[in-house]
C-alpha cells in the first residue's frame, strides 16, 4: 500500500523542528485572507509575522515581480541594477531625516548584524547596550543583543560585551553607557515580548545619552516600521532620529528584503568588502519593494493603519471591559496586543478552528500584526470570534 504523505507529514519529517506550528497549510493568499487546500478562508492577523503589510499577493507586487522575473532575477551588488537603484531611491525618500545611505540584505537579523558591525567600525568601540525584552534576531551577532535567555543561553553569547537594561529606564541607560559603548540598540515598540511602547521621554533620552557619550543610537524598526504603527517609522511618534535604523519584514512586499539605514558620515566607515550579501538588494525583491512602497503611498496605508488601528483597538478594549479574563491592550496603529490573565495557547488553536490566525507574544499576550489592508468587516469578525472564546474562558473562572 502506498502511503500518501501530506504537506504536514513531509515538513515534519524533513525540516528542522524549530517552529511552534499551527495545524494549518496555507496555499493561497489575498489581502488579509489565507486559504487552506480545502478552500477554507482564514483572516490572517499574524500577517506572516508582520511581513504582509500591503497584503498577501498584493496585485501591484505580483505584477512587478512577474515583470521583473522576465527581465532579471539575480544581480550581485558588484554590478549596478535599475530595480535596485530605484528601490534605494524610494527608501531614502521615506527615511528619517539624514539617514540617506543604505545597505541592503535579506532579513531583519541581517539588518541588525550590519548595524552592529557598522557601529563597532565607526566608533572603534565594542560594547552594545540592549534592552530587556528586546528581540533583534537569531543569527549569532543579532542573537547577542536579543534578551530572551531561552534563545541565547544554549549558544553562549558571541558578543560577550552586551549589557541589557530595563526598557524605559533612562537612569539605567545612563549608568550602563561607558566610553567603550559602540551603540545602544532599541525597538521603539518592542514586538516579541508583548508589544511594549517606549515611554514618552525614553527615545529622546537615549538620543541625549548617546550624543553625550559618543556612542551611536540604533533603532530596530524591523517589526514596527513601514507604516505599521500609523507612521512610516514608529520613531516618528516621538520625533527622534537614530544614527542607524534597521528595517525588513514588509519592505519587500512579501519577498525577502532587509535594509540598514545610516548617515553618509557613519556609512562611510564601511569600505569595499567590509559587509556584503550575495542576495542583498536582488532585483526581484527590489521590484516588489518598489511596488509595495508605491502602493502604500497611493492607497494611504499609513493613515489606514491609524484608522483601522483605532477600530481594532476599540474592539480589543471592549473585550477587556466585558471579560474578566482580559487584562490590558497595548500598541500603536496595527501593532497591537491583548494581554489576558492566562496562557493564550488554547485561544490560538480555537481561533484557528473559527477561521482566525492569531499570534502570541509572550505567554499571556495575543499579538495582532494584520495586513494594513484588512477590511472593517474582517476586524468585526475577529472581535466576534474573540468575544465568544473569552466568554468561554470567563465561564471557567469561579464567580
Ligand atoms: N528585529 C525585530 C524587531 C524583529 O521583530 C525581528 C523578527 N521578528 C527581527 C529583528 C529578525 O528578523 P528576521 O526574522 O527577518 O531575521
Amino acid at each position: 500500500m502506498t502511503v500518501v504523505k501530506t504537506t504536514i507529514d513531509k515538513e515534519e519529517s524533513i525540516l528542522a523542528n524549530v517552529y511552534h506550528r499551527y495545524p494549518l497549510t496555507a496555499v493561497r493568499g489575498r489581502g488579509a485572507s489565507l486559504w487552506d487546500p480545502d478552500g477554507k478562508e482564514y483572516i490572517d492577523c499574524m500577517g506572516g509575522y508582520g511581513v504582509a503589510v500591503v497584503g498577501h499577493c498584493n496585485p501591484s507586487v505580483v505584477k512587478a515581480v512577474k515583470e521583473q522575473a522576465e527581465k532579471l532575477i539575480t544581480c550581485h551588488g558588484s554590478l549596478y541594477n535599475d530595480a535596485r537603484s530605484e528601490f534605494a531611491e524610494r527608501m531614502i525618500s521615506v527615511a528619517p531625516p539624514g539617514l540617506d545611505k543604505l545597505f541592503l540584505c535579506n532579513s531583519g537579523a541581517e539588518a541588525v548584524e550590519c548595524a552592529v558591525k557598522l557601529a563597532r567600525k565607526n566608533t572603534s568601540r565594542n560594547d552594545i547596550v540592549s534592552m530587556m525584552g528586546s528581540y533583534h534576531g537569531k543569527t549569532m551577532g543579532a542573537l547577542s543583543t536579543t534578551w530572551n535567555q531561552k534563545y541565547r543561553a544554549p549558544f553562549s553569547a558571541v558578543l560577550p560585551k552586551t549589557k541589557f537594561i530595563p526598557f524605559g529606564k533612562l537612569d539605567k541607560a545612563e549608568e550602563s553607557v561607558t566610553s567603550d559603548t559602540a551603540a545602544i540598540i532599541v525597538e521603539p515598540v518592542q514586538g516579541e515580548s508583548g508589544i511594549h511602547v517606549a515611554p514618552d521621554d525614553f527615545l529622546s533620552g537615549l538620543r541625549e545619552i548617546s550624543d553625550k557619550n559618543g556612542c551611536l543610537l540604533i533603532f530596530d524598526e524591523v517589526q514596527s516600521g513601514f507604516g505599521r504603527t500609523g507612521k512610516m517609522w514608529a520613531s516618528e511618534h516621538w520625533g527622534v532620529t537614530p544614527d542607524i535604523m534597521c528595517a525588513a519584514k514588509g519592505i519587500g512586499g512579501g519577498l525577502p528584503l532587509g535594509a540598514t539605514f545610516s548617515t553618509e558620515e557613519i556609512m562611510s566607515s564601511f569600505g569595499p568588502g567590509d559587509h556584503t550579501s550575495t542576495f542583498g538588494g536582488n532585483p526581484l525583491s527590489c521590484s516588489a519593494g518598489i511596488a509595495a512602497i508605491d502602493y502604500m503611498r497611493k492607497e494611504k496605508l499609513i493613515d489606514e493603519a491609524s484608522r483601522l488601528g483605532r477600530l481594532f483597538r476599540d474592539g480589543l478594549e471592549r473585550l477587556v471591559i466585558d471579560h474578566r479574563v482580559g487584562r490590558e491592550v497595548r500598541g500603536l496603529g496595527l501593532m497591537l496586543a491583548l494581554e489576558l490573565r492566562f496562557e493564550v495557547k488554547n485561544i490560538l488553536f480555537d481561533a484557528l478552528k473559527s477561521g482566525i490566525i492569531l499570534l502570541y507574544s509572550g505567554r499571556n499576550n495575543l499579538r495582532f500584526l494584520p495586513p494594513l489592508v484588512i477590511k472593517e468587516k474582517q476586524i468585526a469578525q475577529v472581535m466576534k470570534v474573540l468575544e465568544d472564546l473569552l466568554a468561554i474562558e470567563d465561564a471557567k473562572i469561579p464567580a
